[in-house]
């Protein structure tokens, strides 16, 4: 049994935390600043934050690797330091959750940043051989479970799947698609395709994350629980409201209650694991355990 089953034997649904980056960007992350260097140069700042989610009730922290793969570090020069960012990424999110008890880490990964075939140039083995290259380092760090996330493209989720299954033939993967556009993702996959799709490759969980306000992942959240796989757990993570034009900055709007409230909707649709993407802190997840848990 791997450390994911024993966590839903224990939480049902599994808590995940909520949003790094909007976290990052108040403690002074730049605009187009990497995310990933603050695994080295600010590691106490992300073990924090992290540690502010297994204290508000999260059963899963996830590393700080969403642009971890070469191509996205390379926006940034870092292509040189894959291993060593998502190593250390794993290492600072492993002693946050080790505040906590039994709490996992969840190695994030997100999209690699470039079209595929046959709709952009890079093929499905080199983008592959990418994501093997960041779960690598990830696995080393000692991650519970991967979990592929934002994803608009189901071949580009297969390859990183693919990737997953190179490194570990048994870490559980979990995969988000974003179904920002009328519902479907960019690439025009629905909910129900992604379940079908997904569960038929051996992943693990199946969901939904970020896309456009609590609205519309309600819509989601039913149409993946419609389309539920018997060998498939669901998930699903919004962001916390609609982003708005507040003194010049874009703020996520969704409160805590908000959050909480959505989250008891889509637990009383049978999903396992409940998140939160962009705007949402340490408060909302908070409110969301609290209010599966009185
Ligand atoms: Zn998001």
């Amino acid at each position: 049994m791997t450390r994911l089953d024993t966590a839903f034997n224990a939480h049902t649904p599994l808590i995940v935390d909520g949003a790094m980056g909007t976290q990052l960007q108040l403690a002074g992350l730049d605009d187009g600043g990497a995310p990933e260097l603050w695994n080295v140069d600010h590691a106490e700042v992300v073990e924090k934050i992290l540690t502010a989610y297994v204290q508000s009730g999260s059963h899963a922290v996830t590393t700080n690797t969403f642009g971890g793969t070469r191509p996205r570090l390379a926006m940034h020069g870092l292509e040189d330091r894959v291993r060593e960012l998502n190593l250390a990424a794993a290492q600072v999110a492993r002693r946050a959750a080790n505040s906590g008890s039994d709490v996992l880490v969840l190695g994030d990964v997100g999209p690699i940043g470039e079209l595929l075939e046959p709709l952009g140039t890079m093929s499905g083995e080199v983008a592959e051989a990418h994501f093997a290259e960041q779960v690598t380092a990830l696995v080393e760090g000692g991650v519970d479970a991967i979990l592929i996330e934002t994803m608009s493209d189901l071949g580009e989720v297969e390859a990183a799947v693919r990737a997953v299954r190179s490194v570990s033939a048994d870490i559980p993967v979990l995969v988000t698609m974003s179904f920002d556009t009328n519902l479907r993702t960019m690439m025009g996959v629905t909910p129900a395709a992604a379940v079908s799709a997904l569960s038929a490759i051996g992943v693990d969980v199946v969901g939904a994350n970020c896309g456009r306000g609590l609205d519309e992942a309600r819509q989601i959240g039913e149409q993946l629980a419609d389309a539920r796989a018997d060998n498939v757990r669901l998930m699903i993570s919004p962001n916390a409201g609609l982003p708005e034009l507040i003194d010049g900055e874009f703020q996520y709007t969704g409160v805590p209650d908000d959050l909480a409230a959505f989250a008891q909707e889509m637990t009383a649709l049978g999903f396992d694991v409940l998140g939160a993407c962009c705007g949402s802190t340490p408060e909302h997840i908070y409110a969301v355990s609290q209010s599966l848990t009185t």
